[in-house]
C-alpha cells in the first residue's frame, strides 16, 4: 500500500475508491458455455451481431482495447474503453473529486461536461479565461497560478470546444511540468482529427498525472455508437476498472468499433477528414463574405465559431433553412457567437442562400 501511495494517480483518488471491492462479474472464459451468467440460450428476433446479444459483452474486450491502443499509440494497459468521452469524464470526476472538498480547473469557454459532472460530485469549478484577443490563446501562467491543492483535475480541450483553436503544446508542457504529481491534466482530444498536430498521448511516458481522452463519436462518425477511451497510465486505468460498469459497452458497439479501426477503414477516414476541411475553408469564404458576420474564428476542428452582426436574426434564417446550429450566448465570453457544425454542400447552400435573402 506504501509503494501504491508514492504513485501519484492513486496517491491523488478518493480514499473511497482505493480501498473499494469492486464488483466481480462473471468470469470471461471464451473457450467454455456459458452456464454462469442467467443468459438466455438462444438469440432474439434482429440480433445480427457477431457474438450474439443474448450473452453479455466481454468487459473491456481485449481485441478492441488492443486495437485502440496500436490506434493512439499506448500499450492496452494505458486503455480504458468508455461509453464516449463523456463516460470517461464521469469516471474521473468520481475517482478524484471529493464533495464539499476538492475543485477541478478548467479554461473558458469550453466544454460543458467538465464542469456538469464536477458540480454533479459536489466539487468546486475554477475557471481560467482564454485570451479572446489573441485567438483564444492559453495563458499557461495563469492557469498555473490558479491552482490549489484542492484542483484535482486539470481540463485542457486541444483543438477547443466551442473556439475551435488548438491550444499551444508549449503552453500545456509548462503547465504538465508545473502540475504534474499535483493533479490530473486532463487533455480532450475530440477534434485531434481534424487538426495536423499529433496526439499528446506520446507524453504519457513523460508525465504521470496525464490523460488524455479521445472518442469516436466525431471524425469517426460514430457518435450514436458511444465509444471514447481515456489513455492515462497503469495504475489510473486500474483504478478506472474498478469502478466502470463492467458491461458498458454494448456488444453492438463493439463490433462496429472493431470494424471502424481496420487499415481500410482509418484510411477512408482520413479521405473523409480531408473533403470535411475542403468544404470547411469554402464555408469560411462564403460565411466571411456575407454581412450579418461580423468575425469567423480560425478553426482546426469539423465546425465554425461565428460572431453574428445580429444573432437572433443570423437564428431565424438558419431555421428557415431547416438547420438548426448551437447558440453559445449564455456564455459571458462569447455575446454575439454561433456554433456551425460543417454539414453537406446541400445544408451551408441553404444556409447561404437564407443569409443572402432580403
Ligand atoms: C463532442 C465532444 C466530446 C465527445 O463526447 P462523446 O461522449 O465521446 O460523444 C468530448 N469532448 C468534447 C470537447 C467534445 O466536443
Amino acid at each position: 500500500m506504501t509503494s501504491a501511495l508514492q504513485d501519484p494517480p492513486v496517491r491523488l483518488a478518493r480514499d473511497e475508491i482505493r480501498a473499494l471491492h469492486p464488483y466481480s462479474f462473471a468470469a470471461w472464459e471464451p473457450q467454455l458455455r456459458r452456464l454462469h451468467a442467467n443468459e438466455a440460450p438462444w438469440r432474439a428476433a434482429g440480433d445480427a451481431s457477431e457474438a450474439g446479444l443474448n450473452r453479455y459483452p466481454e468487459p473491456q474486450p481485449a481485441q478492441l482495447l488492443e486495437r485502440l491502443a496500436a490506434v493512439y499509440g499506448v500499450a492496452p494497459s494505458q486503455v480504458l474503453a468508455t461509453r464516449g468521452s463523456d463516460e470517461a469524464i464521469d469516471i474521473l470526476s468520481r475517482l478524484y473529486l471529493r464533495a464539499g472538498e476538492d475543485a477541478i480547473l478548467q479554461c473558458v469557454p469550453s466544454f460543458g461536461m467538465y464542469q456538469v459532472a464536477a458540480r454533479i460530485q459536489g466539487a468546486a469549478v475554477i475557471d481560467v479565461p482564454l485570451d479572446r484577443g489573441a485567438g483564444w490563446r492559453l495563458d499557461p501562467e495563469r492557469l498555473i497560478a490558479a491552482w490549489t491543492p484542492r484542483v484535482k483535475l486539470v481540463y485542457l480541450c486541444s483543438p477547443n470546444n466551442p473556439t475551435a483553436n488548438l491550444l499551444s503544446q508549449a503552453a500545456i508542457a509548462a503547465i504538465c511540468d508545473a502540475l504534474d504529481g499535483k493533479a490530473i491534466i486532463v487533455i480532450d482530444e475530440a477534434y485531434i482529427e481534424f487538426c495536423a498536430q499529433p496526439s499528446l498521448a506520446a507524453w504519457l511516458g513523460r508525465y504521470g498525472t496525464l490523460a488524455i481522452l479521445r472518442t469516436m463519436s466525431k471524425a469517426y462518425a460514430l457518435a450514436g455508437a458511444r465509444l471514447g477511451a481515456l489513455l492515462a497510465a497503469p495504475s489510473l486505468i486500474a483504478l478506472a476498472r474498478r469502478i466502470i460498469p463492467p458491461y458498458c459497452l454494448a456488444q453492438p458497439t463493439i463490433e462496429i468499433a472493431r470494424q471502424a479501426l481496420d487499415n481500410a477503414a482509418l484510411a477512408a477516414m482520413q479521405t473523409r477528414i480531408a473533403a470535411l476541411l475542403v468544404e470547411r475553408e469554402w464555408l469560411r469564404t462564403r460565411l466571411e463574405r456575407s454581412p450579418r458576420v461580423a468575425r469567423v474564428y480560425p478553426s482546426d476542428t469539423n465546425f465554425l465559431l461565428i460572431d453574428c452582426v445580429d444573432a437572433d436574426d443570423f437564428q431565424r434564417r438558419t431555421t428557415a433553412a431547416g438547420l438548426i446550429v448551437r447558440d453559445l450566448r449564455a456564455s459571458p465570453l462569447l455575446p454575439a457567437s454561433l456554433r456551425i457544425t460543417v454539414g453537406t454542400r446541400a445544408e451551408h447552400d441553404a444556409l447561404l442562400a437564407q443569409l443572402e435573402a432580403p
